[in-house]
Protein backbone atom coordinates (compact mmCIF):
# COMPACT_ATOMS: atom_id res chain seq x y z
CA UNK A 1 0.00 0.00 0.00
CA UNK A 2 1.42 3.48 -0.79
CA UNK A 3 2.15 5.77 2.44
CA UNK A 4 0.04 8.48 2.72
CA UNK A 5 1.98 11.85 2.20
CA UNK A 6 2.81 13.97 5.15
CA UNK A 7 1.94 17.75 5.18
CA UNK A 8 2.72 20.46 8.02
CA UNK A 9 0.76 23.55 8.15
CA UNK A 10 2.16 26.71 9.98
CA UNK A 11 -0.41 29.36 11.20
CA UNK A 12 -3.12 26.36 10.96
CA UNK A 13 -5.26 27.22 13.47
CA UNK A 14 -7.36 30.09 11.44
CA UNK A 15 -7.75 31.74 8.17
CA UNK A 16 -5.47 30.75 5.54
CA UNK A 17 -3.83 27.70 7.30
CA UNK A 18 -7.05 26.30 8.11
CA UNK A 19 -8.14 26.50 4.58
CA UNK A 20 -4.63 25.02 3.08
CA UNK A 21 -5.44 22.11 6.30
CA UNK A 22 -9.08 21.45 5.22
CA UNK A 23 -7.64 21.42 1.34
CA UNK A 24 -4.87 18.67 2.13
CA UNK A 25 -7.06 16.93 4.18
CA UNK A 26 -9.35 16.83 1.07
CA UNK A 27 -6.32 15.42 -0.95
CA UNK A 28 -5.44 12.88 1.55
CA UNK A 29 -2.26 13.99 3.56
CA UNK A 30 -1.30 13.60 6.81
CA UNK A 31 -1.40 16.79 8.57
CA UNK A 32 0.64 18.49 10.93
CA UNK A 33 -1.11 21.29 12.36
CA UNK A 34 1.37 24.67 14.06
CA UNK A 35 0.25 27.60 16.10
CA UNK A 36 0.13 28.84 19.23
CA UNK A 37 -3.46 27.96 20.07
CA UNK A 38 -4.29 24.65 20.60
CA UNK A 39 -7.99 24.82 20.84
CA UNK A 40 -7.89 26.45 17.40
CA UNK A 41 -5.79 23.77 15.88
CA UNK A 42 -7.86 20.94 17.47
CA UNK A 43 -10.68 22.85 15.62
CA UNK A 44 -9.10 22.98 12.48
CA UNK A 45 -8.68 18.89 13.08
CA UNK A 46 -12.57 18.47 13.55
CA UNK A 47 -13.61 20.92 10.32
CA UNK A 48 -11.41 18.56 8.31
CA UNK A 49 -12.41 15.76 9.84
CA UNK A 50 -8.83 13.99 10.31
CA UNK A 51 -8.64 11.75 13.84
CA UNK A 52 -4.76 11.07 13.63
CA UNK A 53 -3.54 14.84 12.76
CA UNK A 54 -0.61 15.78 14.85
CA UNK A 55 -1.12 18.86 16.87
CA UNK A 56 1.88 20.70 17.80
CA UNK A 57 1.94 24.17 20.08
CA UNK A 58 5.03 25.64 18.96
CA UNK A 59 5.95 29.45 18.45
CA UNK A 60 7.50 29.64 15.18
CA UNK A 61 9.92 32.22 15.89
CA UNK A 62 11.85 30.16 18.39
CA UNK A 63 14.51 27.58 16.28
CA UNK A 64 14.03 25.47 18.72
CA UNK A 65 10.61 24.85 18.82
CA UNK A 66 10.42 24.69 15.34
CA UNK A 67 13.36 21.59 15.31
CA UNK A 68 10.89 20.07 17.37
CA UNK A 69 8.29 20.51 15.08
CA UNK A 70 10.48 18.70 12.74
CA UNK A 71 11.10 16.05 15.47
CA UNK A 72 7.75 15.12 16.43
CA UNK A 73 6.87 14.73 12.72
CA UNK A 74 9.24 12.58 11.80
CA UNK A 75 8.86 10.47 15.17
CA UNK A 76 4.83 10.13 14.31
CA UNK A 77 4.88 10.02 10.38
CA UNK A 78 8.61 9.28 9.32
CA UNK A 79 8.77 11.44 6.57
CA UNK A 80 7.38 15.09 5.63
CA UNK A 81 6.42 15.54 2.24
CA UNK A 82 5.41 19.60 2.12
CA UNK A 83 5.95 22.68 4.41
CA UNK A 84 3.48 25.23 3.73
CA UNK A 85 4.28 28.22 5.95
CA UNK A 86 1.23 30.32 6.63
CA UNK A 87 2.03 31.78 10.03
CA UNK A 88 2.53 35.33 10.46
CA UNK A 89 1.71 38.85 11.93
CA UNK A 90 1.14 42.25 10.80
CA UNK A 91 1.16 45.03 12.90
CA UNK A 92 -0.02 47.81 11.04
CA UNK A 93 2.31 50.89 13.05
CA UNK A 94 4.29 53.77 11.66
CA UNK A 95 7.92 53.78 12.00
CA UNK A 96 7.77 55.80 15.17
CA UNK A 97 5.75 53.36 16.44
CA UNK A 98 7.35 50.33 15.75
CA UNK A 99 9.78 49.78 18.66
CA UNK A 100 12.74 47.92 17.64
CA UNK A 101 11.23 44.69 20.15
CA UNK A 102 8.04 44.92 17.26
CA UNK A 103 10.18 44.93 14.23
CA UNK A 104 12.14 41.55 15.73
CA UNK A 105 9.03 40.26 16.29
CA UNK A 106 7.39 40.88 12.81
CA UNK A 107 10.73 39.69 10.71
CA UNK A 108 11.16 36.58 13.65
CA UNK A 109 7.71 35.69 13.20
CA UNK A 110 6.88 35.56 9.25
CA UNK A 111 10.94 35.72 7.90
CA UNK A 112 13.46 34.01 10.41
CA UNK A 113 11.06 31.34 10.96
CA UNK A 114 10.82 30.17 7.45
CA UNK A 115 14.42 29.81 7.22
CA UNK A 116 13.93 28.03 10.57
CA UNK A 117 11.65 25.40 9.41
CA UNK A 118 13.66 25.09 5.88
CA UNK A 119 17.01 24.31 7.94
CA UNK A 120 15.72 22.00 9.70
CA UNK A 121 13.50 19.85 6.84
CA UNK A 122 16.34 20.05 4.88
CA UNK A 123 18.50 17.09 5.78
CA UNK A 124 14.82 15.07 5.66
CA UNK A 125 14.39 16.40 1.93
CA UNK A 126 17.99 15.93 1.16
CA UNK A 127 17.57 12.42 2.91
CA UNK A 128 13.71 11.59 0.67
CA UNK A 129 15.18 13.48 -2.69
CA UNK A 130 12.18 15.16 -2.33
CA UNK A 131 9.71 17.63 -0.38
CA UNK A 132 8.17 21.13 -1.42
CA UNK A 133 7.85 24.14 0.78
CA UNK A 134 4.98 27.10 0.27
CA UNK A 135 5.96 30.21 1.45
CA UNK A 136 2.95 32.42 2.07
CA UNK A 137 3.80 36.29 1.52
CA UNK A 138 2.03 39.18 0.89
CA UNK A 139 1.25 41.96 -1.98
CA UNK A 140 2.93 43.99 1.07
CA UNK A 141 6.25 42.54 -0.59
CA UNK A 142 6.03 45.27 -3.32
CA UNK A 143 3.42 47.67 -2.39
CA UNK A 144 3.27 47.69 1.34
CA UNK A 145 0.04 49.51 3.11
CA UNK A 146 1.51 52.76 4.96
CA UNK A 147 2.40 51.69 8.09
CA UNK A 148 3.84 47.64 6.83
CA UNK A 149 7.44 48.67 7.01
CA UNK A 150 8.53 46.14 9.16
CA UNK A 151 5.73 43.53 7.94
CA UNK A 152 6.39 44.45 3.88
CA UNK A 153 10.11 44.19 4.42
CA UNK A 154 9.44 40.67 6.27
CA UNK A 155 7.50 39.74 3.19
CA UNK A 156 10.34 40.93 0.44
CA UNK A 157 13.29 38.80 2.04
CA UNK A 158 10.35 35.66 2.38
CA UNK A 159 10.29 36.25 -1.42
CA UNK A 160 14.22 36.38 -1.67
CA UNK A 161 14.44 33.33 0.81
CA UNK A 162 12.50 31.37 -1.87
CA UNK A 163 14.23 32.20 -4.51
CA UNK A 164 17.56 30.77 -2.22
CA UNK A 165 15.80 28.06 -1.42
CA UNK A 166 14.57 27.29 -4.88
CA UNK A 167 18.39 27.30 -6.39
CA UNK A 168 19.54 25.38 -3.71
CA UNK A 169 16.62 22.44 -3.89
CA UNK A 170 16.54 22.13 -7.68
CA UNK A 171 19.94 19.78 -7.55
CA UNK A 172 17.85 17.76 -4.25
CA UNK A 173 14.27 17.61 -6.06
CA UNK A 174 12.99 20.06 -3.51
CA UNK A 175 10.98 22.62 -4.94
CA UNK A 176 9.60 25.78 -3.64
CA UNK A 177 6.89 28.52 -4.38
CA UNK A 178 5.81 31.69 -2.89
CA UNK A 179 2.21 32.71 -2.66
CA UNK A 180 1.66 36.22 -2.53
CA UNK A 181 -2.10 37.13 -2.25
CA UNK A 182 -3.54 40.38 -1.80
CA UNK A 183 -6.42 41.01 0.40
CA UNK A 184 -7.72 38.04 2.10
CA UNK A 185 -10.92 37.49 4.36
CA UNK A 186 -9.62 36.40 7.60
CA UNK A 187 -9.42 37.83 11.16
CA UNK A 188 -5.88 39.46 10.39
CA UNK A 189 -7.48 41.55 7.73
CA UNK A 190 -10.37 42.46 9.36
CA UNK A 191 -8.37 43.78 12.60
CA UNK A 192 -6.70 46.31 10.11
CA UNK A 193 -9.13 47.27 7.41
CA UNK A 194 -12.78 47.49 7.69
CA UNK A 195 -15.69 46.59 5.11
CA UNK A 196 -16.08 49.78 4.63
CA UNK A 197 -12.29 50.89 3.47
CA UNK A 198 -12.20 47.30 1.64
CA UNK A 199 -15.38 45.45 0.79
CA UNK A 200 -15.70 41.84 1.50
CA UNK A 201 -16.17 41.00 -2.22
CA UNK A 202 -13.50 42.65 -3.52
CA UNK A 203 -11.51 40.12 -0.66
CA UNK A 204 -9.95 36.45 -1.71
CA UNK A 205 -11.44 34.04 0.44
CA UNK A 206 -8.93 31.79 2.39
CA UNK A 207 -10.22 28.71 0.43
CA UNK A 208 -8.82 30.61 -2.97
CA UNK A 209 -5.36 30.83 -1.81
CA UNK A 210 -5.54 27.11 -0.71
CA UNK A 211 -6.46 26.43 -4.34
CA UNK A 212 -3.69 27.97 -5.84
CA UNK A 213 -0.84 26.54 -2.99
CA UNK A 214 -2.55 22.62 -3.93
CA UNK A 215 -1.79 23.48 -7.40
CA UNK A 216 2.11 24.13 -6.74
CA UNK A 217 2.28 21.22 -4.10
CA UNK A 218 0.76 18.90 -6.73
CA UNK A 219 3.11 20.34 -9.01
CA UNK A 220 0.91 21.63 -11.93
CA UNK A 221 3.06 24.29 -11.07
CA UNK A 222 6.16 23.06 -10.87
CA UNK A 223 7.59 24.89 -13.36
CA UNK A 224 7.28 28.21 -10.92
CA UNK A 225 9.49 26.82 -8.22
CA UNK A 226 11.10 30.18 -7.08
CA UNK A 227 8.95 32.78 -8.56
CA UNK A 228 6.41 34.60 -6.35
CA UNK A 229 3.56 34.21 -7.89
CA UNK A 230 0.86 36.96 -6.50
CA UNK A 231 -3.31 36.48 -6.21
CA UNK A 232 -5.48 39.44 -6.36
CA UNK A 233 -9.20 39.18 -6.94
CA UNK A 234 -10.11 40.80 -10.50
CA UNK A 235 -13.83 39.32 -11.39
CA UNK A 236 -16.49 38.44 -8.68
P1 LIG B 1 -4.59 34.80 10.75
O1 LIG B 1 -6.00 34.44 10.47
O2 LIG B 1 -4.27 35.81 11.79
O3 LIG B 1 -3.77 33.46 11.04
C1 LIG B 1 -2.41 33.51 11.39
C2 LIG B 1 -1.99 32.17 11.92
O4 LIG B 1 -0.59 32.25 12.25
C3 LIG B 1 -2.73 31.79 13.19
O5 LIG B 1 -2.97 30.39 13.22
C4 LIG B 1 -1.72 32.16 14.28
O6 LIG B 1 -1.92 31.40 15.45
C5 LIG B 1 -0.40 31.80 13.59
N1 LIG B 1 0.76 32.45 14.20
C6 LIG B 1 0.99 33.78 14.34
N2 LIG B 1 2.15 33.98 14.99
C7 LIG B 1 2.65 32.75 15.27
C8 LIG B 1 3.81 32.29 15.94
N3 LIG B 1 4.72 33.14 16.46
N4 LIG B 1 4.03 30.97 16.05
C9 LIG B 1 3.13 30.08 15.54
N5 LIG B 1 2.02 30.45 14.89
C10 LIG B 1 1.78 31.78 14.76
O7 LIG B 1 -3.88 35.35 9.41
P2 LIG B 1 -4.10 35.00 7.86
O8 LIG B 1 -4.73 36.16 7.25
O9 LIG B 1 -4.64 33.65 7.67
O10 LIG B 1 -2.56 35.03 7.40
C11 LIG B 1 -1.83 33.85 7.07
C12 LIG B 1 -0.61 34.27 6.27
O11 LIG B 1 -1.04 34.95 5.07
C13 LIG B 1 0.29 35.26 7.00
O12 LIG B 1 1.64 34.93 6.74
C14 LIG B 1 -0.06 36.59 6.38
O13 LIG B 1 1.02 37.48 6.44
C15 LIG B 1 -0.36 36.18 4.96
N6 LIG B 1 -1.22 37.11 4.23
C16 LIG B 1 -2.47 37.43 4.68
C17 LIG B 1 -3.24 38.33 3.94
C18 LIG B 1 -4.62 38.73 4.37
O14 LIG B 1 -5.16 39.70 3.80
N7 LIG B 1 -5.24 38.07 5.30
C19 LIG B 1 -2.74 38.89 2.76
C20 LIG B 1 -1.46 38.51 2.33
C21 LIG B 1 -0.72 37.63 3.06
P3 LIG B 1 -1.54 31.88 16.94
O15 LIG B 1 -1.64 33.39 16.96
O16 LIG B 1 -2.52 31.17 17.77
O17 LIG B 1 -0.13 31.39 17.12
Amino acid sequence: MQQQSVAIITGAGRGIGRAVALELARLQYRLVLVSRTEDELDKTARLAHVDDALIIRADVSDPQQVDDVIHRAMTQFGRIDVLVHCAGVAPLLSVDQTTPAIWREVIDTNLSSAYYFAHAAWPVFTQQTSGVIVLVSSEAARDPFEGFSAYGAAKAGLNLLGKALAKEGAKLGVRVHTIAPGAVETSMFRKLITPQQFPREKALEPVDVAKAIAQCIRGDLAYSSGEVIYLHKTIG
